[in-house]
C-alpha cells in the first residue's frame, strides 16, 4: 500500500490548490476525488460553465439584438442550444484536463473515489512538523520549509489530534474568556433535530461581545439548549437566539447572513 506525507480529500480549487503548494515544498501527496474529473464545483458545475454560457448567450444576444445598431446586418440567426451546450462542455473539459495536467507534472497522485476518514491518525501532525498552539489560541506551524503562524485558532483534544476553532477576530470575549462561533456552530449542527445552523459575535446593549444563533429545527430552544450542555460549558452558551424550521436563504441556497443579523438583532439585550 502506497503511503504518503499528505493526503487532500477533493479536488476543488481549495484541494487541488493545497495539493500543487504540498508537492512545490516536496511532500508527497495523494489526492482523492469523487467525481470523474478534478476541478470540483467551481469547474465542473459552477464558475467555468456558468460563465462560458454566460458568454455565448452574450454573443447571440449581441448579434439578434444589437449587431443592427452597429452597422452589421445578419440574417437567419438562429440559437442551436445543443451546439452551445457543447462548447460549454468543451471549455470544462478543457479546464478539467488541464488541472489534470498539472497534477501530473508535480507527481501528485490522483486517486479517483469517495473518501472515508477513520482511525484517530487525522488531524495529528506529519513527521518533521511542529504545531504549537500559542498563547493567543493561534496555530503555529514549525517545518523544513520555515515557521508560519496560522490566521487560524486551534485546540488539542484529548487524543492528541488538532482541532481548528476558527479564524482570527471571529471570536468573542465573554466575560473575558474567548468562545469561538464556529466551535459552537459545529456543535448546533451535530445535535438531532437541527438541519443547519449559523453562529455570530454580536455586542449587547452595553457593549459587551455576545454569541447569536441561528437554528434551522423545529425543536424548541430550552431542548437545544439542554442538548448543548452536555458537550459545551453554560459561559459558551449563545445569548441571543433565533429558531425557525426554515430559515432565510440566498438564491445559493446558503443561509442569508445578513438577513439573520437583521432578526437577531432586534432582540440583543
Ligand atoms: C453555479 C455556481 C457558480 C459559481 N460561480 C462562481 C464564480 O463565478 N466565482 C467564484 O469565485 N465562485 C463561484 N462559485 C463558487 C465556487 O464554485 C466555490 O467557491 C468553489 O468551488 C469552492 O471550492 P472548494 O475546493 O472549497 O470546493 P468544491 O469546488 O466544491 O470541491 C470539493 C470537491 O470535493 C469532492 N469531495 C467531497 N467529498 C469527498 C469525499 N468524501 N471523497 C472524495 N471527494 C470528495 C467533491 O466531489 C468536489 O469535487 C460558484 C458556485 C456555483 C454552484
Amino acid at each position: 500500500m502506497d503511503s504518503f506525507d499528505v493526503a487532500i480529500i477533493g479536488a476543488g480549487p481549495g484541494g487541488y490548490v493545497g495539493a500543487f503548494r504540498a508537492a512545490q515544498l516536496g511532500l508527497k501527496v495523494a489526492l482523492i476525488e469523487k467525481r470523474p474529473t478534478l476541478g470540483g464545483t467551481c469547474l465542473n458545475l459552477g464558475c467555468i460553465p456558468t460563465k462560458a454560457l454566460l458568454h455565448l448567450s452574450g454573443h447571440y444576444a449581441w448579434a439578434r439584438h444589437h449587431a443592427a445598431d452597429s452597422g452589421i446586418k445578419l440574417a437567419g440567426i438562429e440559437l442551436d442550444l445543443a451546439a452551445l451546450m457543447k462548447k460549454k462542455d468543451a471549455v470544462v473539459q478543457k479546464l478539467v484536463g488541464g488541472v489534470a495536467q498539472l497534477a501530473k507534472a508535480r507527481k501528485i497522485t490522483v486517486i479517483t473515489g469517495h473518501a472515508t476518514l477513520t482511525g484517530r491518525s487525522v488531524g495529528k501532525p506529519m513527521k518533521n512538523v511542529t504545531v504549537r498552539i500559542r498563547r493567543d489560541g493561534r496555530v503555529s506551524v514549525t517545518s523544513r520549509a520555515g515557521k508560519a503562524t496560522l490566521p487560524d485558532l486551534g485546540e488539542w483534544n484529548r487524543y492528541g489530534e488538532l482541532r481548528l476553532l476558527g479564524r482570527v477576530g471571529e471570536v468573542a470575549n465573554v466575560g473575558g474568556l474567548k468562545v469561538s462561533p464556529a466551535e459552537v456552530e459545529r456543535v448546533l449542527r451535530e445535535l438531532p433535530g437541527v438541519t443547519d445552523a449559523w453562529v455570530t459575535v454580536l455586542r449587547d446593549k452595553r457593549g459587551n461581545d455576545c454569541l447569536a444563533a441561528a437554528v434551522e429545527t423545529k425543536r424548541a430552544r430550552a431542548e437545544i439548549e439542554k442538548k448543548l450542555l452536555e458537550t459545551l460549558p453554560a459561559w459558551k452558551l449563545p445569548k441571543i437566539w433565533l429558531l425557525a424550521p426554515t430559515l432565510p436563504r440566498t438564491d445559493r441556497g446558503k443561509l442569508h447572513t445578513t438577513e439573520l443579523i437583521a432578526r437577531l438583532n432586534v432582540t440583543v439585550p
